[in-house]
């Protein structure tokens, strides 16, 4: 009874467009049933989305996966002296000239640039990449680099955040993706990606994008050794940055994927939790836009149920361009058509949209 209650009182919350309190988003995890969750979060996405949902023409490129960091989560990353044998690459702007060569002018609308943070690159090298990039691409939209790369080319380079974000921009970099966030709370973040740029400095990157008029993402790494507090924590420190900026375009929750990594030992949560932690999301985070199901690290077909929870965006075709998910358990050649996808979003009786980066519909079919 007194369960039934709160959810009513909640529900009415939710309904009138009060913001959840902590304490009310927890609640949500370890209380509310799944059943009630999913039809909230239909309820908060098709006041935003009506019964649209999205997807996009991309690939991306990970230009090395060598790294100064030891993220125990991460299974794509090679010590910087690893060699091929050791299953460690450092492409070449020639290497990525013929990658992009190979895609037709009008195929594609966006270029996702991630990887490794190599100790020798500094910003003068995150502006060499866009500048090549957009010599042979103008058109495509360049998201590059997370949080964490932009903080260490900053320190490699001496300058501070703001100067090296907007030598990128300057550059023909677009907007950022939102890799790095893993979870914000410092205990756990210092089992987990010890190291590497800490939460305060993911998210001011962020800030001072955003007030240089560049737009991001934002991910949360989930189902490890972290607890719901933690999440809530993770997506309040979000909130209150969009409160102030209004730059992130998307939240994009990602499941700790267990293979081939220092926590290997770690089971992977089922897809119940993964459905719970979308619908939560949709509603606690109540100021980002787009929640986004990310299909190469989930799989085509439970991204595609996580519609029914709040989703709105499935990501793009990927085209197999990306290894940091098929390297730690998710689907070995992420692929998929424009087809696929439009007919992933009909199955749930929504209206497929393709989108650009910024959300823009593209199309109407
Ligand atoms: S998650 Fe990123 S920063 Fe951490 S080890 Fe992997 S590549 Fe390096």
């Amino acid at each position: 009874m007194i369960l039934e209650q709160e959810l009513a009182r909640l529900g009415e919350k939710i309904l009138e467009k009060q913001r959840l309190t902590p304490e009310e988003g927890l609640f949500l995890y370890t209380d509310a049933p799944l059943p009630w969750l999913k039809n909230k979060a239909v309820e908060v996405r098709e006041k935003r989305h009506a019964n649209e949902a999205y997807y996009n023409r991309n690939i991306h490129f990970e230009p090395t996966n060598l790294c100064v960091y030891a993220c125990k989560f991460c299974a794509f990353y090679r010590p910087p002296k690893s060699s091929e044998a050791d299953g460690a690459w450092d492409y070449s702007f020639e290497d990525l000239q013929k990658k992009l060569e190979s895609y037709p002018v009008g195929s594609l609308t966006e270029i996702h640039v991630t990887g490794g943070v190599h100790p020798d690159r500094g910003v003068e090298y995150g502006e060499a990449l866009c500048r090549f990039i957009k010599s042979i691409r103008p058109e495509l939209h360049l998201k590059a680099f997370t949080a964490v790369e932009i903080s260490y080319f900053a320190k490699k380079s001496h300058v501070d955040l703001k100067e090296a974000l907007q030598r990128l921009k300057q550059a023909g970099l677009d907007s950022i993706p939102g890799g790095g966030a893993e979870i914000f709370d410092p205990e756990i973040r210092k089992v987990i990606a010890g190291g590497k740029a800490p939460a305060h400095t993911w998210l001011e990157v962020h800030e001072r994008a955003h007030e240089l008029g560049l737009f991001s993402n934002a991910t949360m790494l989930y189902g490890h050794v972290e607890n719901y507090g933690q999440r809530i924590d993770h997506m309040l420190r979000l909130r209150d940055v969009q409160d102030r900026t209004g730059g992130f375009k998307s939240f994009i929750p990602l499941r700790y994927r267990n293979e081939s990594n220092a926590l290997s030992r770690l089971p992977e949560v089922g897809p119940e939790e993964d459905l719970r932690n979308y619908a939560v999301a949709r509603l606690f985070l109540d100021n980002i836009p787009h929640l986004k199901a990310y299909w190469a690290m989930l799989g085509l077909a439970l991204a595609t149920e996580a519609l029914d929870y709040g989703v709105d965006d499935l990501d793009g075709t990927v085209d197999d361009t990306t290894r940091i998910y098929s390297m730690a358990g998710g689907p070995a050649h992420p692929t998929a058509s424009v087809e696929f996808l439009q007919n992933a979003i009909r199955s749930k009786g929504r209206i497929p949209l393709e989108r650009d980066s910024q959300y823009r519909k593209l199309n109407f079919s």
